[in-house]
């Protein structure tokens, strides 16, 4: 059995399930804590808003239908793609960026995913917005390498 954090999108609503394990990953080492409130930006596969989650249950921001649930499988379609930094040089806040592909996907199609991201709503766990990092993917520039 693998315990799964199931959000549920915060602009269209469609559920996504996430493996504890791959989401808590970045926050294992004490030292080097993203942030303290197992705050994640998830990328929706559905309607490719890339939103932000407050997953501790105590959090204000928490959204009390999101829940961690055991499953049978293991939901392996869940990819750290970076750790963001906040725009605000002061705010010491990082935020893991997760995105759901099938293993199967090539980078390429990985990339040509990422450009079709609608960044508006991203902030840091302070509430800060974050923008599209330089040299990411979009419709008109290829991703640098
Ligand atoms: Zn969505
Ligand atoms: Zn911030």
């Amino acid at each position: 059995m693998f315990i799964h954090y199931v959000l549920h999108c915060k602009n269209c609503v469609m559920p996504l399930l996430l493996p504890r394990d791959t989401i808590e990953q970045p926050f294992a080492d004490q030292d080097y804590r993203p942030n303290d409130s197992l705050c994640v930006g998830v990328a929706c596969p559905h309607c490719k808003s890339v939103e932000t989650y407050f997953l501790h249950k105590k959090h204000p921001q928490h959204n009390p239908r999101d829940q961690a649930w055991l499953l049978e499988n293991r939901v392996e379609v869940t990819a750290h793609v970076s750790t963001l930094e906040c725009e605000e040089q002061a705010c010491k806040a990082r935020l893991p960026l997760f995105a759901q592909w099938r293993q199967t996907t090539t980078e390429q199609e990985r990339v040509a995913d990422i450009a079709t991201w609608l960044w508006e709503h991203l902030q840091c766990p302070d509430g800060h917005s974050i923008v599209k990092p330089k040299g990411w993917p979009s419709k008109t520039e290829p991703f640098p390498h």
